[in-house]
């Protein structure tokens, strides 16, 4: 169980932990590359399977691979992201953190301002619990693949300094690997994985979360 008495913390991914990941969006995107790069576009199936084996450009041909990520991120279109209300008793859940005296920040990879994303949810009521939110300002250094993309340190790092909250005293929750990762490279005391985001259970468990639920709403199973 996580002692929330010796947590001061808790770090929230967004897109797929705290409202529903935006698949069709980003698939409808994806369709748009092929296109505009004149390529035969893959099933939607086949973009489903790869999805939730969190190797979702590993369905193009290695030769073109990068180019079309490279296409697929430059022509991204933030500003049309949609807009969803949260999943299911994610809202409790922020609720008895606060109750418990818990920080609450979402860090996330979307490359969009702050004010952006608060925008983007300022519908949902998260906003009431979240006291901070951390972005990805840019294309991550070192090229856009997946990796760089998703992962999240530097965006616990700032979290963390901003609170003034030892890693020790802070928890991180996300739908993908990287979220799981990133919050142990940083030594986050606690990580939580979660399945609402589409991941395969496999594939997040090869990331070696200290817990894996099927969302957030089962988090006060976990917490005393
Ligand atoms: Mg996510």
């Amino acid at each position: 169980m996580i002692d929330l008495d010796k947590i001061n913390l808790a770090l929230f991914d967004l897109d797929g932990t705290l409202i529903p990941f935006p698949r069709d969006f980003l698939f409808e995107q994806t369709f748009e590359v092929f296109r505009e790069l004149n390529i035969e576009p893959v099933s939607r199936n086949e973009m489903m399977a790869h999805f939730a084996k969190f190797d979702f450009f590993g369905m193009i041909d290695a030769e073109i691979r990068d180019t079309f990520m490279e296409k697929y991120w430059s022509r991204f279109q933030w500003n049309s992201y949609p807009q969803f209300m949260p999943i299911d008793g994610v809202l409790e859940s922020l609720a008895l953190l606060k109750r418990r005296g818990v920080k609450l920040a979402i860090v996330t990879s979307r490359a969009e301002s702050r004010e952006e994303v608060a925008e983007n949810i300022s519908n949902t009521g998260l906003l009431s619990y979240i006291d901070h939110i951390e972005t990805r300002s840019s294309v991550p250094e070192g090229g856009s693949s997946d990796a760089n993309w998703s992962d999240k340190t530097p965006q616990i790092r700032e979290a963390c300094q901003l609170f003034s909250v030892a890693p020790s005293e802070a928890i991180m929750a996300g739908d993908v690997p990287p979220d799981i990762s990133s919050g142990k490279r940083e030594n986050i005391s606690k990580t939580i994985a979660l399945l609402s985001g589409g991941i395969r259970s496999e594939i997040l468990k090869e990331a070696d979360p200290d817990y894996l639920l099927s969302s957030l709403a089962d988090l006060s199973q976990v917490v005393s």
